[in-house]
């Protein structure tokens, strides 16, 4: 952990906003394929998170939000009991200032400024900027890209034609042992920069590969960007699951990312649809602000 901050900036953007389940939410005791196409209700309106870091060595996103194509273009999903499912699944509004450009842009960055962007897993509300970014490095984990190779990739979220892009700079890592004693009870991860700042960390559950980004700096609290692990912190830190994804893995997981808590006090838990997310960033910088 390097003593001068080499990350200038955390921010967070929204493309867009995204219904759900309640259920999804969770926790709930009901399998999945049954509040799936029994669920009658859905939650307020959520953002679809991607968060920007800037770091000395390069402009960072985590996740890349969803493409407003599948709010115009009636192909974008599939069709037949696909296409119920996602239907059933959520709901998208997708305006035009909202694409991850624009937002990029309100925060003064380009698209062409991206230099990393990790995808937390391959589910479409993920992947959405892929196709403005063949200039920059696409960081996903080498299980996640193989769970393309799977049974019915659609009917488990994975939209292959909208991922599989031509141009895009794929580098697909295997998180490998790292010794940090700040990082117990995780033992293995990646380093994005060498420098401890920036470190991926399994956090399987959600889907098999998903990985989680923790954020270190030395004059604020820790972050960990969990993507879809949780739908609200306030769950996860209770310890309590969303209603999709593997409950076994899911439980191991949350109970580690709990457990880090031990080590990095204060830390601060950011979801890709959790309505709180902004707000805590924002909070947490401003703590920052008021220590200087
Ligand atoms: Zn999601």
């Amino acid at each position: 952990m390097p003593t001068t901050d080499p990350i200038a900036r955390v921010s967070v953007i929204s493309t867009g906003s995204v219904v759900i389940r309640p259920e999804h939410v969770g926790p709930t005791r009901k399998n999945t394929y049954v509040w799936l196409f029994t669920s009658t209700r859905w939650t307020a309106p959520r953002p679809i998170n991607v968060y920007v870091i800037e770091h000395r060595d390069g402009l960072v996103l985590f996740d890349t939000g969803q493409d407003r194509a599948s709010v115009t273009d009636p192909r974008y999903f599939p069709g037949g009991l696909n296409g119920l499912i996602y239907s059933r699944l959520a709901k998208f509004e997708i305006g035009p200032t909202e694409t991850l450009e624009a937002g990029l842009s309100g925060l003064g960055y380009r698209v062409d400024d991206v230099d990393k962007a990790v995808i937390s897993h391959l589910h479409q509300d993920h992947i959405g900027g892929l196709p403005v970014l063949s200039g920059a490095e696409i960081l996903i984990s080498e299980q996640e890209w193989n769970s393309l190779d799977g049974p019915l990739p659609e009917a488990r979220g994975l939209l292959t034609s909208h991922i599989d892009l031509p141009g895009l700079r794929w580098n697909r890592i295997t998180p490998g042992p790292l010794a940090d004693p700040e990082l117990t009870p995780f033992t293995d991860g990646h380093d994005l920069f060498g420098d401890g700042s920036l470190v991926l960390l399994p956090t399987p559950g959600h889907t098999p590969g998903s990985l989680s980004l923790l954020v270190r700096r030395p004059a604020t609290a820790p972050l960990l960007l969990v993507g879809d692990l949780t739908y609200d912190a306030r769950l996860l830190a209770a310890g309590k699951l969303p209603g999709a994804g593997d409950k076994r893995q899911m439980r191991a997981t949350v109970s580690r990312v709990n457990a880090l808590r031990d080590t990095l006090p204060g830390l601060v838990v950011l979801a890709a649809h959790d309505p709180r997310a902004a707000g805590l960033l924002a909070e947490t910088l401003a703590e920052r602000a008021e220590h200087r």
